[in-house]
């Protein structure tokens, strides 16, 4: 069972937390607007370092406990291709991973940097471990441990950003929430940490994809929200029994029940529904499992994204043959759904989709002082 975590994190607090916080030491509010600003604008490491803050103040949260407590970049392996890899420890010692691509999230081409602002997607985790056993998937390996909290998973944002000098409203950050874990089984803390990283740090929802394996009553919820990322679903097959032995969620919520959650999402007139489809070899990635997606997504405001399988030690499937994959494309764009074929990212560190696994006798891994 997933157990929650009490820390006395100040990241990850919400306004008004913070000035409950503040107004309990005897301080006027204005004083969590400071704290505010130096945690979520400047994203300050220690408490230390707010200095709008009275020393005394600042002695006072760090006597009775009170750390910034953004997760740690603890290692970090480089791909050919510059994405990054961390290994991000948290206070309990236990480590998801978060990762850095720059130029893109491998469904578009990477866009010159040439005019000096920076361009990238971090793809950041919801839990340790993931109970949803998708059957293609390493984090799957390790069963659930804990969900992460809403700091935790604002942090990971927040820690990279700072590793490479970010300014928010300059640079062009795009966030994707498909690390490690399944982000609607950790609902309410996934949905705290967007409203952080969009009110308070600044990252608009419209730059943000939130990926599920399909938990209905999540999707239902999700489609009330006021403020909400895009929507990408993990389908990954074409009809009930395929999918059953590739996620074997879908015994809890079939494919027509899942659909009919998505179609509760009010979309403006030129946003989508992302469908992401790993193919797997010989046995989702066939003409038939084409035409039975098309059948499936018709009328939908849809798009699919191709994922080519990134092999991965005692997972028990084929890479699909690249006719194949370039067969399916086809097929979907001649049916009428926009497809793209994901770019694999950073394949060479095992940072790509299926992939984030904490490996930390790997080799590559190096730490981060
Ligand atoms: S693909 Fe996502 S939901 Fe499925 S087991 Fe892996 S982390 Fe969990």
């Amino acid at each position: 069972m997933a157990t929650e975590i009490k820390t006395k994190a100040l990241f990850g607090k919400t306004p008004e937390e913070l000035r409950v916080l503040i107004e309990s030491f005897g301080q006027k509010p204005y004083r969590a607007k400071q704290l505010r600003d130096a945690l979520y604008g400047e994203r300050v490491a220690s408490v230390e370092e707010i200095t709008t803050l009275p020393v005394e103040l600042r002695e006072r949260l760090e006597a009775e406990g009170y750390t910034v407590g953004l997760p740690e970049l603890a290692q970090t392996a480089k791909s050919v291709d510059g994405t990054e890899r961390y290994l991000v420890r948290l206070a309990d010692g236990e480590t998801v991973e978060t990762v850095w691509m720059p130029g893109g999230d491998g469904a578009e081409l990477p866009e010159a940097d040439g005019d000096g602002y920076k361009r990238a997607t971090i793809c950041v985790s919801s839990q340790v471990g993931c109970a949803v056993n998708c059957q293609f998937c390493l984090t799957a390996k390790l069963g659930m441990r804990r969900n992460l909290t809403a700091g935790e998973i604002a942090g990971q944002v927040a820690a990279v950003l700072n590793r490479h000098g970010v300014q928010v409203g300059k640079d062009r950050i795009n966030l994707v929430f498909m690390g490690m874990g399944e982000p609607f089984l950790n609902y309410d803390s996934f949905m705290d940490a967007v409203r952080i990283l969009v009110h308070q740090i600044g990252i608009p929802e419209s730059r943000m994809t939130v990926s599920t394996s399909g938990i209905e009553p999540a999707i239902r919820r999700f489609a009330e929200e006021p403020v909400r990322p895009n929507l990408a679903i993990s389908l990954n097959a074409s009809n009930d029994t395929v999918r059953e032995a590739v996620m074997p969620i879908t015994r809890k919520w079939n494919i027509e029940a899942l659909l009919e959650a998505v179609r509760s999402i009010p979309l403006g007139k030129r946003q989508y529904v992302t469908f992401e489809y790993v193919l797997l070899g010989g046995v989702n990635d066939q003409p038939e499992h084409a035409k039975e997606v098309l059948a499936l997504l018709k009328g939908m405001p849809a798009k699919v994204n191709l994922i080519v399988w990134n092999p991965g030690p005692g997972v028990p499937y084929e890479q699909p043959s690249q006719e194949s994959a370039d067969r399916f494309h086809k097929m979907l764009v001649d049916g009428g759904i926009p497809a793209f074929t994901r770019r694999p990212r950073g394949r060479d560190i095992y940072a790509a989709c299926g992939q984030l696994k904490r490996t930390v006798e790997e080799p590559g891994l190096v730490s981060i002082q």
